[in-house]
């Protein structure tokens, strides 16, 4: 029987998804050979990957300036390829620290180039102070950030407006959860495992004239130009994340797009924020600007109870509730795949375990 999967990534695909690559699993189509058998360099292949870069410029609203690239190495890789691919050597780069994932980027971006933090809540990470209090060096190739802070749940309401550096994106949990305005966007990149499928990936969106030349060091892999000229298959790419990415793509268009998914994100996450707020024995600390839509941290009233709660949602069947060990305390991911019916079956056992605890 399928759970509700609260993991914050690999995370709940849709059903429907998955039930479409279990029923050509052993034959795509009449080629006589799973798709995942077939050469990358296949009609079928390229013609899926054709389909999948159209579904991400319709989707997301990306222009025909901007390269839209399919790249190994997760998000983290691409804290390093955006450097590689954005800067020469010695430029300076801005970042904005709101939690632990721009803290990583800070550490990864700072092997390749001169790293100034824009604004740093670090380890606090309850809110995003208002950007014209950042500091952006002028001259800085780019101003980073992460949009949705997987950990902290903590997740921008807007576009930082500050300086004229291109904004870098990372979207890894909340890309194609609610309308995105490219304006001033240099690039936008996320990972697959939450929103966008299995892992394995990243979605990288980047202006073309921002990396018209790439360090002579960078990986093939990661060197924007020459993926864009090649279907982004510099090496031999994971094409059963390509099928199931172009699944969870088409299931998104089923549900109405960025706009209809939009609403239906605010409304979940308004459930579990409304009820932690009136209930005493569940705290979220999270300025209520900037909470996430996406990944709802809580804390017990009594954190010797956090492992019983775990524990015993899992045995209700909800999965994947415990906080990540940095911060402890609870999670509740739910992202586009997350049902309303999820989330209320989640309500349902706080309450409960506030009758038998509280
Ligand atoms: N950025 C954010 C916002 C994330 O949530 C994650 C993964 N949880 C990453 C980057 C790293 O992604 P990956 O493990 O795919 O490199």
């Amino acid at each position: 029987m399928r759970k509700y999967n609260f993991y914050p990534g690999p995370s709940s695909i849709p059903t429907a998804v998955l039930e479409r690559y279990r029923d050509e699993m052993l034959e795509y189509g009449d080629t006589g050979a799973s798709f995942i058998e077939l050469s990358h360099r296949s009609p079928e292949v390229l013609a899926c990957h054709g389909r999948i870069i159209a579904a991400l410029r319709r989707l997301l609203g990306a222009g025909e300036e901007y390269h839209v690239l399919l790249l190994p190495g997760g998000a983290i890789g691409q804290y390093a390829s955006l450097p590689l691919n954005l800067t020469a050597a010695g430029d300076t780069v801005a970042v904005a620290i709101t939690g632990h994932w721009s803290k990583i980027a800070v550490r990864e971006m700072a092997r390749y180039c001169e790293v100034a933090v824009a604004v740093d809540t670090y380890p606090d990470c309850r809110g995003v102070p208002p950007s014209d209090q950042w500091q952006v060096p002028a001259g800085a190739k780019f101003l980073a950030y992460v949009d949705n802070e997987t950990i902290h749940g903590v997740e921008f309401v807007a576009k930082p407006a500050v300086g004229n550096a291109p904004l870098v994106i990372d979207q890894s949990s909340n890309i194609l959860s609610r309308p995105l305005n490219f304006s001033g966007v240099g690039a936008v990149f996320a990972c697959l495992q939450k929103n966008l499928g299995p892992t394995g990936l990243a979605v990288m969106v980047v202006r073309q004239d921002l990396c018209a030349q790439p360090r002579d060091e960078t990986p093939i892999i990661w060197n924007y130009p020459h993926q864009a000229a090649n279907d982004s298959m510099a090496n031999t790419p994971p094409t059963f994340q390509y099928r199931l990415l172009e699944f969870t793509l088409d299931w998104i268009e089923e549900q109405g797009g960025v706009v209809a998914l939009d609403e239906l994100n605010r409304r979940k996450s308004g459930m579990l924020y409304d009820y932690i707020d009136g209930e005493d024995f569940y705290r979220n600390e999270v300025d209520p600007a900037c909470r996430s839509r996406m990944n709802v941290p809580f804390r017990l009233a009594d954190e010797q109870l956090d492992a019983a709660f775990v524990a015993e949602a899992f045995d209700a069947g909800l999965l994947g509730l415990k906080g990540h060990r940095a911060v402890g305390g609870m999670r509740a991911s739910i992202y586009n795949a997350m049902p309303v019916a999820g989330v209320e079956a989640l309500l349902e056992f706080m309450k409960d375990f506030v009758r038998r605890q509280g």
